[in-house]
């Protein structure tokens, strides 16, 4: 089985078998994003305990690459500390080449820790398909500023 088909498998697995799916009765931060592009929609509850994501669910339609990106995205992010995620998303959006990474930031290297989402890579060669594979980050980013607006 080469690399290729060995990515497709994890992404259709996820796409087929979503985790974390559903939402909070009471969420502390909440966001919809929307890939008009493709038509991906994707509605995300964050409960926190202190600085850590204590609980992830999330509901969305659209493509097999945004639905499997946001349930790789909800498994990677539950349970981590705020600077976690944080650098998780930097390490996704650097392997992903949504922005131009951080040198030092190898995501092959084993603690950094992709985990299934290394198999979006493959995604990269299909630029129109990059906004579907960062719609769930996007749409955790915005839910992390709204927390941080109302609890400041
Ligand atoms: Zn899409």
């Amino acid at each position: 089985m080469s690399l290729d088909d060995l990515y497709r498998e994890v992404i259709l697995d996820h796409y087929r078998n979503p985790r974390r799916r559903g939402a909070l009765e009471h969420p502390d931060a909440h966001a919809d994003g929307q890939n008009p592009l493709c038509g991906d929609e994707i509605s995300l509850d964050l409960a926190f305990d202190g600085d850590r994501i204590a609980d992830v669910r999330l509901q969305g339609r659209g493509c097999s690459i945004s639905q499997a990106s946001a349930s790789m995205m909800a498994e990677a992010v539950a349970g981590r500390t705020l600077a976690e995620v944080e650098a998780l998303m930097r390490r996704f959006k650097a392997m992903m080449d949504i922005e131009s990474g951080d040198p030092g930031i190898d995501a092959s290297r084993p603690g950094a820790a992709l985990g299934d989402l290394e198999a979006l890579q493959g995604v990269r060669r299909f630029p129109v398909r990059i906004k579907c594979a960062d719609l769930p980050w996007a749409t955790l980013a915005q839910a992390l500023e709204s927390r941080g607006a109302g609890s400041a």
